[in-house]
């Protein structure tokens, strides 16, 4: 890891979830792009740690074993990071199988309501994408509905599609902020709240009160550089991140190479003045 600006990504999926790139790939695209320490964050599942380690292991770069987490907060869908979380705790690993035991059978009423709207061949065509059967998400219907030219692209999805009033939403209840976070910390990690720029449909009275419950919760940092984030989100985060008194996170959110608005490691770098979520992890200050 070198000591001077050391390229780390603390946001990225794979297959096991809704990602399009195995571990072994996306460690080593991570690597090709420079990166020196990368979390592997796949949505509510840890299946895909063991072999991104290894991969990690032969390109020379650190992986943090990492989760996101999906929860709900005042009826909207929120997701949270969990940073250097043992794999193996018991407690994070059943919360997590809970969270995912609905998805399919939500999927199954996405299906239904998706062929209902006049959407061919809706579970088949999601399936195709999936790599994990046990973490069907949102996004492998969204490709569907790309490749159907439905949608111009993944993102124009969610402009359109699978979203409350919209063809093929489907509510689902996750599990609370607070055990989410505790999971996190129980397993020894760090939480994060996630692409706060994300949550549109929350005004600014909501999204503080979001994150002042986060922090309540024992949330200790905050994506200021996310996927999702622009010039305008990356300066306004910075903001809160010190107007809370916790530590900032940097994550592309990548999910495949023509989706994601960032590559792996490409995202830009944290803003200058906040503290980072890895500034006292013993990864960085190297052997
Ligand atoms: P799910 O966990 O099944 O609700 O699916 C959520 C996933 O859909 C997210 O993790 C993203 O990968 C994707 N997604 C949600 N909203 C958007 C958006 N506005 N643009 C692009 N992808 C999105
Ligand atoms: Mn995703
Ligand atoms: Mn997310
Ligand atoms: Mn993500």
């Amino acid at each position: 890891m070198p000591a001077d600006h050391p390229n780390i990504d603390l946001h990225s999926h794979t297959t096991r979830s809704d990602g399009t790139l195995s571990p072994t790939a996306l460690v080593q695209r991570a690597r090709a792009n420079g990166v020196d320490m990368l979390a592997l964050t796949d949505h509510d599942v840890l299946d895909g740690l063991p072999e991104a380690q290894a991969a990690a292991r032969a390109e020379g770069l650190v992986l943090i074993p990492g989760v996101e987490v999906s929860i709900t907060w005042a009826g909207e869908t929120i997701h949270i990071v969990g940073l250097r979380v043992d794999p193996q705790d018991a407690t994070l690993l059943a919360g997590l199988e809970a969270n995912r035991a609905g998805r399919t059978e939500r999927a199954r009423e996405m299906a239904a309501e998706l062929e209902r709207c006049g959407v061919p061949d809706a579970w088949e065509g999601a399936l195709k994408y999936v790599g994990n059967p046990a973490l069907i998400s949102r996004s492998h219907f969204g490709r569907h509905l790309v490749a159907l030219g439905l949608c111009a692209s993944q993102r124009e999805v969610f402009d359109h599609w699978l979203v409350e009033g919209k063809p093929g939403f489907v509510p689902q209840r996750w599990a609370s902020l607070a055990d989410a976070v505790g999971w996190i910390r129980g397993a020894g990690g760090t939480a994060v709240l996630a692409h706060p720029g994300r949550y549109q449909r929350l005004d600014e009275t909501r999204l503080w009160a979001l994150a002042e419950d986060f922090v309540a919760a024992g949330g200790e940092a905050i994506e200021v550089v996310a996927g999702g984030h622009g010039p305008e989100e990356i300066a306004r985060f910075a903001r809160w991140a010190k107007r809370l008194g916790i530590r900032a996170s940097r994550g592309s959110d990548f999910h495949d190479p023509l989706e994601s608005r960032f590559d792996v490691g490409l995202a830009p770098p944290l803003p200058p003045g906040l503290v980072p979520v890895w500034t006292d992890w013993p990864e960085v200050q190297g052997p």
